[in-house]
């Protein structure tokens, strides 16, 4: 038996791999199939057949940092930015609720535009409708986190987007890795499930970067991996660059699967934006969440972080429905619990 599927069922048994392996398995396409079968059966296994959705709020494209591969980029002038009023936010919260959604992401660029008093009054009104909140705000002071983990927040997303430090520090002006890591680290100490996750295909990156991703995750026992392609943006200094390919990011996240076996792993937009039936190839390839759109008019066009983003003339509404057909479509079912990581509750 060839070595590559060795290492696919060594995975899918003992959830461990060497980072050599991890490598090998990147590198070779042949057996891909069998990876993506073995990661679909660690998800049905461990996580079930149900299918969580989260309800994604775009709340504000302002941002203070300047990513190279972002949109939203302070230094794009471009960009419309808006921020919406903490009841606009509540009232999207509310309207996400109606369409039967158990979970809200607030996501938006990195910046000061909301004071921690108006964040506090954003968490708590919306926890009080009975959803779970995952909040996406990019970097804060540990004291930060813990006001808006006691106001009510369940879940931090704060992708370490790659674990190489020199890459890292070369697309992040101003910004250190240091303090990403230890920014995951209060997130995780105060009590949030924290996702993580990485984007595939920067410049200059290595298969060997993308297995230490992988072990990355592992190593600070993430609750949440979301993973996509880098998609080169026009107007960013990242713009002439190759991007990321669809089957190196589902690749990745079948390995991460089959390594983090109980953990919630989205289906991410940016898959769906290279493949058009990317979501639905990743949910049978190791992913077990949909993060739908939940914000409302105008605004998701100007919150561009990528160019093609999916859906961006849709209504919520339409969304709830278009993405339960499909998941329906290929035999699972939209769950209606939470969607904890199963082994934490
Ligand atoms: N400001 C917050 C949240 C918004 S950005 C933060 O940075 O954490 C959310 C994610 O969008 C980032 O983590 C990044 O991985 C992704 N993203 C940004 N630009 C992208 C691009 N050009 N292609 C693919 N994903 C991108
Ligand atoms: Fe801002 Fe987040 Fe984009 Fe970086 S990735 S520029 S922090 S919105």
């Amino acid at each position: 038996m060839s070595k590559i599927v060795d290492i696919i069922n060594k995975a899918e048994t003992t959830h461990s791999l060497t980072k050599e392996e991890i490598v090998d398995l990147l590198r070779c396409d042949e057996y891909d199939q069998q990876l993506f079968l073995a990661a679909d059966r660690v998800r049905s296994q461990f996580v079930g057949e149900q299918v969580h959705l989260r309800g994604l709020i775009e709340f504000s494209n302002i941002c203070l940092q300047n990513c190279y591969y972002c949109g939203l980029r302070k230094e794009n002038a471009k960009v419309k930015r808006y921020k919406l009023s903490p009841d606009t936010i509540i009232d999207f919260a509310n309207k996400a609720k109606t369409y039967e959604y158990k979970t809200v992401v607030l996501q938006s660029g990195e910046s000061q535009s909301y004071t921690v008093a108006e964040m506090k009054y954003i968490i708590t009104s919306i926890k009080a409708l009975g959803l779970a909140i995952t909040l996406s705000l990019g970097e804060k002071s540990r004291e930060e986190y813990q006001i808006y983990k006691e106001a009510g927040a369940d879940r931090y997303l704060l992708r370490i987007e790659t674990t190489n430090k020199k890459i890292y520090e070369a697309l992040h002006p101003g910004m250190s890795f240091e303090n990403r890591l230890r920014c995951l680290s209060d997130l995780k100490d105060l009590g949030y499930e924290i996702g993580t996750g990485c984007l595939v295909g920067l410049p200059n990156q290595r298969m060997e970067d993308l297995a230490e991703d992988i072990l990355f995750f592992k190593s600070i026992d993430a609750d949440m991996i979301g993973l996509g392609p880098f998609i080169p943006n026009a107007d960013t200094p990242l713009a002439q660059e190759k991007g990321g390919a669809f089957s190196t990011s589902i690749k990745v996240m079948a390995i991460t699967r089959l390594l983090l076996p109980d953990v919630n792993i989205p289906a991410t937009t940016a898959m769906e934006t290279l493949n058009k039936n990317g979501r639905m190839i990743a949910l049978q390839s190791g992913a077990n969440v949909v993060m739908p759109n939940v914000t409302e008019g105008e605004y998701r066009q100007m919150y561009m972080l990528y160019p093609g983003k999916i859906c961006i003339n849709d209504t919520p509404k339409h969304c709830r429905g278009c993405i339960t057909g499909k998941i329906q479509g290929i035999g699972r079912q939209v769950s209606k619990e939470f969607g904890f990581r199963k082994s934490k509750k």
